[in-house]
């Protein structure tokens, strides 16, 4: 049983996340905090530029909004956390920073079956200190 399980959620497939989320609050010790995080891919300033101000900010906003929903949903008493940055590099962050001892990840978007592993599930896989679950 773990101590500290981190969910990361890709909001574009919503329905892997909260099946990972269930998982969770099953390989959770009694008492195990359990972490639910979006990373927001950073805009480049360049690209940035052009969009309306608060933009990032709003979507922050409403990204946590959802995920409380789902740790809500969950009946079990869960963090969320929603950062800006690069999503492994943030994952694996996130990971270290909160002694996380269980990641517990989806392999790849749906669809993409005959890939063994999506981008960001293989570096997580490779670069992280603590467990991986990697649900396909
Ligand atoms: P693909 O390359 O097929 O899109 P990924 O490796 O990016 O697959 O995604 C697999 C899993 O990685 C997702 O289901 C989710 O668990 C995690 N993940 C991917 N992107 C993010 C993100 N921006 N924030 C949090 N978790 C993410």
């Amino acid at each position: 049983m773990y101590k500290t399980v981190l969910v990361p959620i890709d909001m574009a497939h919503l329905a892997e996340g909260k099946a990972n989320v269930t998982l969770a609050a099953s390989y959770g010790a009694q008492g195990a905090k359990v972490i639910l995080l979006n990373v927001v891919e950073d805009i480049p300033n360049w690209a940035a530029i052009d969009l309306p101000a608060g933009l990032l900010e709003k979507s922050v906003e409403s990204i946590r909004a959802q995920l409380q929903e789902i740790a809500k949903a969950s009946g079990s008493k869960m963090d969320v956390d929603v950062r800006t940055g690069h999503s492994y590099n943030t994952i694996l962050e996130v990971a270290e920073k909160s002694k996380a001892d269980l990641i517990i990840i989806a392999s790849h978007r749906p669809g993409l079956q005959d890939y063994f592993l999506g981008s960001t599930a293989a570096k997580v896989v490779r670069h992280a200190n603590c467990s991986v679950l990697v649900v396909r």
